[in-house]
Parts: structure tokens; sequence; C-alpha cells
């Protein structure tokens, strides 16, 4: 007898497209952290075209974040997205700090994840961010099983959520008593209609397996 894994879940950087993906979460009961830079909202949608992408990608007003993110949790992607190990290490202390200070003003709840810009960190900028109140921060590494994180402060979640591997990765995680799941994204790399369908069906899957619970992410490292 063991209980459910738990499945948990983190988005970055607040684009536009979380609006459809929210509502895909929504539908199948799914808890999930976003992870934002507050200092990269302005008063309208915006943000460059992407070559890879072939798409603006681009960032919610300021106004349409509490909405949007209604019932999830927020997490600090730091205050405007900078490499952190290639900056001053005060400048990065003050885009920690300042990430975490503005997002809790605005949603109103206590913010107390992290993800690295770009996945990038080394000791002493992971050090920064647990100084600053943080219990886990979210590398873009890949490790099964997530727990346990030997690291929190530079915690390295199971997968991404396209990799070809997503559910070899579940099931092994789930066959390896570890308790959790842990996969992030970003809601532009659904890009086609055909993409979309299958996300749904993806978090259908999770929704319906009866040895799964969603969690939040902030739960694993409590
Ligand atoms: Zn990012």
């Amino acid at each position: 007898m063991h209980s459910p894994m738990k499945v948990v879940q983190c988005w970055d950087d607040a684009v536009e497209e979380d609006i459809r993906l929210t509502d895909i979460l929504r539908k199948h009961g799914a808890k999930a952290t976003f992870n934002l830079n507050p200092g990269l909202h302005g008063p309208e949608r915006s943000g460059p075209y992407n070559e890879k992408w072939k798409k603006a990608i681009r960032r919610l007003a300021r106004g349409e974040l509490v909405s949007v993110y209604d019932g999830f949790t927020i997490a600090n992607h730091s205050d405007t997205h900078p490499w952190p190990t290639r900056i001053d290490l005060d400048d990065w202390r003050q885009e920690v700090k300042d990430g975490r200070k503005k997002l809790q003003d605005w949603f109103q709840q206590p913010v107390s994840g992290f993800a690295y810009p770009f996945g990038d960190y080394d000791d002493a900028t992971a050090a920064v961010v647990a100084d600053a109140g943080h219990v886990y921060g979210r590398t873009v590494g890949k490790q099964t099983p997530c727990l346990p994180a030997e690291r929190p402060e530079a915690c390295h979640p199971d997968c991404h959520f396209l990799d070809d591997d997503f559910w070899a990765l579940y099931e092994r995680a789930k066959a390896s008593g570890c308790g959790a799941f842990y996969f992030w994204g970003h809601s532009f790399e659904l890009y086609t209609e055909d993409d979309w369908t299958a996300f749904d069906a993806q978090m259908g899957r999770i929704a319906a397996d009866k040895d799964a619970v969603w969690a939040e992410v902030y739960e694993l490292f409590a």
C-alpha cells in the first residue's frame, strides 16, 4: 500500500498562450505553478518575434495577470529574466528580491518557489535564491525520480512536457515509489491545433490515473 503519486507542473514566462493552457488545466482539475517576471509586464501584451517559433512570443498585460492565474500558484522567475550567472551577484540579488516582492504584492499570496531564467545557475546564484526565502529553485535539468532533491535550491524536474520519454519517465517515477513526478514547459511551445489536442489528452490521462493526484510544486519541498 502506498499513496498516489503527486503530479506537479510549472510553466514559465507568463505568455498569452497561458490563457488557453489554464482553461485546459482547470477542465482537468490540475494544479500548477506559473513562474513570472513581473518587470516584463506592461499595459499591453508585448514581446518580440521569435525566429525559432515563427511567431511573436508575447507576455500577458499586467492588468490581466490576476484573473488569468486565478486559482493557481505563482512563483518567482526573477524580475526581468537576465542570465543569473552573467550579471553581477548584487544585481542578481536585487532581481530575485524585486521579483518576489512584486509578485507577492500583485497576487496577495506567498511566493515560495523559484525557477532560474534560462535554467542558468551556479552555487552563488542558487544561494541568493535560498536566502531570499524560496524553498526551491527549479533548473531545466532532468532527473527521474525528481525526489529526493539533493539540493532543493537547484532541483531538477523529471522532464519537459514535450519530451518523447514523458510517459516512460512518468511510469518510472511511479515505480520508484518516490512519490512525485514533476514536469515543466512554456505554453508557447503548443503551436498547432494538434498540439493543443495532444496536450488536452496528456492532462486527461493524468487526471484519469487512479494512482496519481495533482499537487503543488512547493508541497514537495515543505
Ligand atoms: Zn523563462
